[in-house]
Parts: structure tokens; sequence; C-alpha cells
């Protein structure tokens, strides 16, 4: 079993069941995600015959690295697992510190129609040790401190619900990578009961909800899961969140020329999102594939921009981060099994 899959309180069970002392834990998850350990040997405060056991019970693999792209402030990695699949990360660095972007599964069953990652059928969720071991390997191999995770790449997090929760409440952990809630963002197409317990869950973080469209009829033309969670359930849920948590949920909109992006659709956009607590973000289409969309022009955004601006909707447009190492969702893996 690797170890970067266990709960803090999990890894307590074990030294229980091993009749060891539990006060031996917090060393442990110490030297996992703050010392970043590369051997059991190097644990503090461990005697011998603890580390030995450590050592035949656990590992303490990562990601293969197969293929690295830089662009101006992004670090791409494509890895594969033990299973020889394919997922993706990027590595952004802000100003406010470094974000990672991680992969929840590998492939997508969302079939949204505009995204790489939704033709690559799922093959598999990603297990909580597979979620963690992104981070660990980024922060030992670029020797850097990440202080965000967005989980953004391949993969719909919410169709892999308890991994993912154990995932946030591993790296969530004071002794551990203590990343703190507020710096945690799932990104999901809208499952609608999914977000509703999300909301309620004791290690939730920040939510962003996959949106581009304001209207049914577009909203299912681009995304299939508006059929089985239409717009109209998708806010109630959304709602439900801002309501427990207190927490702003980011509505991300790709712009889509002529399908998305008309001055209509943005009062329409208005119209939906009313005085909530939400705040849009415009992403450029990322365009390197045939999936028959175009990406909206300068002057539509600002146009589109504006409008919401007028209707004292929160709005930013995001750069175009990844563009220059094809970082748009699924599209360094769609890359790499084509060559
Ligand atoms: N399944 C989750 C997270 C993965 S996709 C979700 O749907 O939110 C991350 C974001 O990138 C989503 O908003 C997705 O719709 C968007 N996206 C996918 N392909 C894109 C592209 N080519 N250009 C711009 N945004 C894209």
């Amino acid at each position: 079993m690797n170890i970067y899959g266990l709960t803090f309180s999990q890894l307590e069970d074990y030294l229980i069941a091993s009749g060891e002392k539990i006060t031996k834990a917090p060393f442990i998850f110490k030297g996992l995600y703050q010392q970043q350990i590369n051997s059991f040997q190097e644990l503090l405060n461990i005697r011998q015959s603890l580390k030995e056991q450590l050592q035949t019970d656990f590992s303490l693999s990562l990601p293969r690295l197969l293929q690295q792209s830089s662009g101006e402030n992004t670090e791409k990695f494509l890895f594969a697992l033990q299973d020889d699949s394919l997922i993706e990360a990027v590595l952004m660095r802000q100003k406010y510190g470094n974000s990672l972007c991680i992969s929840s599964q590998v492939g997508c069953n969302m079939a949204c129609n505009f995204c790489q990652s939704g033709r690559f059928k799922k093959v598999r969720n990603l297990q909580p040790q597979e979620l963690v071991s992104q981070i660990i390997f980024v922060q030992k191999f670029l020797h850097v401190t990440i202080s965000n995770i967005v989980l953004m790449g391949i993969g719909e997090p919410f169709d892999n619900y308890q991994n993912v929760m154990q995932f946030l409440e591993i790296i969530q952990h004071p002794y551990g990578l203590a990343l703190g809630s507020n710096h945690i963002t799932v990104s999901t197409c809208g499952l609608a009961p999914q977000i509703e317990a999300y909301a309620t869950h004791t290690y939730h973080g920040l939510l962003a909800i996959s949106l581009h469209a304001p209207d049914e009829q577009t909203r299912s033309r681009l995304m299939p899961i508006n059929r089985r969670y239409p717009i109209t359930q998708l806010m109630d849920a959304a709602r439900f969140y801002i309501q427990q948590t207190g927490k702003k949920i980011m509505l991300e909109y790709t712009m889509l020329q002529d399908i998305n992006d008309t001055p209509q659709q943005a009062q329409m956009l208005s119209d939906l999102i009313g005085s909530d607590a939400f705040h849009v973000n415009l992403i450029p289409y990322n365009q390197t594939q045939n999936l028959g969309f175009t990406k909206s022009s300068q002057q539509q955004i600002i146009t589109f921009y504006d409008i919401l601006k007028k209707n004292h909707i929160t709005v930013t447009m995001r750069r175009e981060f990844g563009s220059s190492v094809n970082a748009a969702c699924g599209q360094l893996r769609a890359d790499y099994e084509r060559n």
C-alpha cells in the first residue's frame, strides 16, 4: 500500500494495530509532508524496528514523469501511474504563490464536447495516494512549495467523490501539507447532489462550477450533464453551498464564438446570478484540436465582460495561462498519444 493514501487517523489506526504508540503518527506525517523523506530511514524520532516495519508495509512511490514542458510561469507534467495510465498536472507560478492543477480521474465520462479530456473515456478513478503524490512529486522535483491546489485537470472530481474527499482530508492536516480550505478549489461540471454533499463535508474547500452557458438549451448542447442536472437544479445546489459555507463560488465560462458569447447571453447570465455570491471567470477557449469550436474574439469577450460589470457582477478574465504549453485540459495527453 502507498502511504500517501493514508489519512492521519488511518495512520494512527495502523500504529495501534501494530502495537505501536499513536504518538509516533505526527513524526511520520511530518516526515512525509514537511521533511519530504525519500526513504523511511530518514524519519526522525522513530526507532529502527518501526522504520523497517513501515518499509515492509508501505511504499513511498510517486508517479513517473514522462514529459515536462515549460511556458511563461507555467510547468506542465505528463505522468504515468503504476498501471501506465496517463494523467496531467500543471504548476502555475502566481504572485500569491504556486498553484498546482491536478487530475482526478484517468479519462473523463462527462463528454463536454469542447473539451479534449472528454474524448478519452474514463478508465478509472484516481486513488487518494495518486492525488496526493502529484503534489509531492512536483514539490520535490522543482524544490517549490505549493500553496494552492485546484482540481481542474483531467477528470470530474465529483465523479470520484469519496477519494477526492479523502485526499482533501490528507492535504489539510496540520502535520501534513497543512493546506487551508481557502487554498483548495474543486471544479465540477455540475453534479448537483455532490455539490450539496460537499457543502456540508468537514473537509470541503472552495468550489468552481463550469457553467459555460446561461440557458438550458445552450448548456445541454455543450455539456451532456446538463440533461441530468439542469441549470435550475445546479443553481439550487450552488446557493445551498454558499449558504452553508459562506464562501463565494467561481463560475467558469469558456468563451466560444457565436455559441455562448452574445450580449443577450451576457444579460441572461447576469439575471441568473442576480445579487448572489458568485464570481464569473471568463476563459479564452484554448483551441488546438478540431473539435469544431472557435475562440471568441477579444472584442466579443470585452463586450460580454462590460455587460456583466454594468450589472454589478464580479467578473475577471483569465489570462491565457496554459496555452503556450498546451495546458488546457487533456491536451498534453492528447498530443502524446497522437505521436
Ligand atoms: N471536470 C471539471 C474539471 C476539469 S476541466 C469541470 O468540468 O469543471 C477544467 C475547466 O476547463 C472546465 O471549466 C472546462 O470546461 C474547461 N475547459 C476544457 N477544455 C477547455 C478548452 N479547450 N479551453 C478552455 N477551457 C476548457
